[in-house]
């Protein structure tokens, strides 16, 4: 647990048990409530489910928002704060329509909200709103006649749709509609604030050359605009966001207090202002060293809610202002604990990898049909091997001889004087001698040539696993995001492998071979994973992943999603237990591998296996249950799909 400081990225969700398995406390804490991953996994499995799974934890997100308001209200309370907090979930974080009607029903009683970025969210949150009358609904991104009617009309149903302007030219459209159908919106205006934030991927979003919102001039003629057709009573919000992941809460002071005099500016220039919406950015500690960098970040939850309600409290008090109700628009700090991507490793093509840093030389086999050549190459290889002693000239001698003959032997292979078996026995031997300069560097303490250090690139061996990176884990692809990546289970076991990992698309982007590193710093080149054993499987999981990468993940190499199994906390209601609800049939039991069903894979008939008749997944442990099962595309879906979607 120490190697992959669970403890620094997942608390108080995930733990290692004693028996080396990795758990889940859904609500929190230890207690009842307590999942077993390895454990579901398998039961999983006998029901024939099969890995990659992605297990969503609705609990996990109840608990989140609950923290986040808790934490909002204890800074209201310490600032004697005279608004209030009501929170937004943005639905492009995750479209998952039971991840988002968790959000709803769960954070009615708090007052939660989502906020939509496009016409097809907003439906979406239309849709989950309808039946909850007085939810907020921030309406954000690109606007046109259709957009603004649907959020308008959304305000008979008892919704209230807040409309926020990214762009001037948003207004005349608005207008037009809102006196078309004759109902006054509620205007929000995005400012572009000149803060910015320069860590990280998101860094853009924010400052003066700021894709979205408008500048200061643009938030004035909106002023002006809206006071000449007598609608300031209409103009109530200002938003404004920094871009996600901000590691610094200098950043976000610095964003408050220039937001906060821009909302009292407004006030004075006579808005009729009622609402701050600080947008996302409450960035998540992914490597868990607490630190302020990309992966990680240097404050608390508790921090951020003090920060934004002492900025704010002080330029109200200081411009004698009412406190505003403040809105906040965070996503990755609310759904990433969420979910959990459990794939297993397929294969590990370099044998020699497998069984770690061994570091001894095959033993000679049979010579017979060994070349002049081949049997030198590999005697010098032997010579080389037994010349390695622990100090740091004799080592770099011997990396530096065996990189000489491995030249060699390439070049005489290229002549044609060396055989595909004795070209592979001199990868063999190569492979032997940098393990065994390896472990005797480690155990002596001894300086490793510089190509075998860890900075560099060291020896390692490649895992193949059950896993689409495109589809499951785009951000890792596209952004290098680190994600925690480790064994679920073997973890009373020392893992003894350096590995990378190779995803099963034919692309060969579909790797990753950068990890989180758990001291900060520099990302680690290679994972410490433990040696496959024959015929026993091998799960890691990739935490941290509930938000952005479903809703991105790709279709690359036509492998459809995976099986996804939501995992509830409690006792499954009475109601459930005869009939387990829609998605829980398992019509094809996907997983992966190549788009292939296991079964297929395996070559196992479909028409025998239980997948094929329908069972009910229909498991539980003490204190949880799981609710219900959406099975991934099988490939025949992947492909009518492809094909209605495709060119004609
Ligand atoms: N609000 C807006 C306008 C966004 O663009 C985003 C995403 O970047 C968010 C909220 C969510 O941000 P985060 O996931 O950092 O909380």
């Amino acid at each position: 647990a120490k190697l992959y400081n669970v403890a620094g990225w997942g608390s108080p969700y995930f733990h290692v048990d004693r028996a080396g398995q990795v758990c889940v406390n859904p609500c929190g804490e230890a207690d009842d409530h307590e999942v077993s991953i390895p454990e579901l996994v398998s039961k999983l499995q006998e029901q024939g489910l099969h890995t990659p799974i992605l297990l969503r934890f609705p609990d996990i997100l109840c608990h989140r928002l609950q923290q986040q308001q808790a934490c909002f209200d204890a800074a209201v309370a310490r600032y004697n704060y005279q608004g209030s907090y009501r929170g937004v979930f943005p639905v492009k974080c995750n479209h998952d329509k039971d991840l988002l009607s968790n959000v709803v029903s769960f954070g009615q009683k708090m007052g939660f909200g989502l906020e939509a970025g496009s016409k097809p969210e907003l439906l979406m949150a239309l849709a989950l709103l309808a039946k909850h009358p007085g939810s907020n609904l921030i309406c954000n991104g690109y606007k046109d006649a259709e957009y603004m009617e649907l959020a308008l009309r959304s305000r008979q149903l008892g919704i209230n749709a807040m409309i926020v302007l990214e762009q001037f030219s948003e207004l005349n459209t608005l207008l037009m509609v809102s006196k078309r159908l004759g109902i006054r919106p509620v205007i929000g205006v995005r400012a572009k604030l000149h803060t910015r934030n320069n860590v990280g991927h998101w860094g853009s979003t924010s400052g003066d050359r700021a894709k979205f919102g408008l500048k200061a001039r643009m938030v004035v003629a909106v002023v002006e605009a809206l006071a000449e057709q007598d609608m300031l009573d209409c103009f109530q919000l200002l938003h404004f966001h920094i871009g996600s992941q901000v590691t610094n809460i200098r950043i976000i002071k610095e964003a408050m207090r220039e937001a906060s005099f821009l909302y009292a500016e407004l006030v004075t220039l006579g808005a009729a202002m009622r609402y701050i919406d600080v947008g996302g950015g409450l960035g998540i500690d992914y490597d868990g060293t607490s630190m302020d960098t990309v992966t990680s970040v240097s404050y608390t939850l508790q921090n951020y809610a003090n920060d934004v309600v002492a900025g704010l409290q002080e330029v109200c008090t200081l411009r004698n202002i009412a406190a505003p109700i403040i809105i906040s628009e965070s996503g990755r700090s609310l759904g990433s604990h969420s979910a959990v991507m459990v794939f297993d490793v397929l294969s590990t093509p370099e044998e020699i990898g497998d069984e770690g840093t061994t570091g001894s030389l095959p033993t000679p086999g049979h010579t017979g049909g060994r070349s002049n050549k081949g049997a030198f190459l590999l005697s010098t290889f032997r010579e080389v091997y037994e010349a390695i002693s622990p100090s740091s000239d004799k080592l770099r001698e011997a990396y530096a001889d065996a990189a000489f003959v491995k030249e060699e032997a390439l070049s005489a292979f290229t002549l044609g004087m060396l055989s595909l078996e004795e070209r592979a026995e001199v990868d063999i031997h190569f492979d032997a001698i940098c393990d065994r300069i390896m472990d005797v560097g480690r155990v002596h303490a001894v300086t490793l040539p510089e190509e075998l250090q860890p900075s560099t690139r060291p020896h390692s061996a490649m895992y193949h696993i059950n896993l689409s990176v495109f589809r499951s884990a785009p951000d890792a692809w596209a952004i290098e995001q680190l994600f925690p990546i480790m064994p679920i289970h073997r973890l009373d076991e020392e893992p003894t492998v350096n590995a990378t990992l190779a995803d099963i698309t034919c692309d060969s982007d579909g790797k990753i071979d950068k990890f989180i590193n758990p001291e900060g710093g520099e990302p680690a080149p290679v994972l410490r994973l433990h040696a496959l054993r024959e015929k026993q499987p091998y799960y890691l999981a990739m935490f941290l992943t509930g938000v952005y990468q479903e809703v991105l993940g790709s279709v690359h190499n036509m492998l459809g999603s995976t099986n996804c199994v939501v995992v509830r906390s409690g006792t499954r209601p009475a109601a459930d237990s005869d009939s387990i609800p829609n998605g829980t049939d398992l019509p094809h039991a996907n997983g992966h591998a190549n788009g292939r069903s296991r079964a297929a894979a395996n070559g196992t008939s479909r028409a025998n296996s239980a997948s094929h008749q329908h069972p009910k997944i229909d498991i539980s442990g003490p204190g949880w249950y799981v609710e219900h099962v959406n099975p991934g595309e099988t490939m025949q879906q992947v492909l009518s799909r492809s094909q209605h979607e495709g060119p004609e």
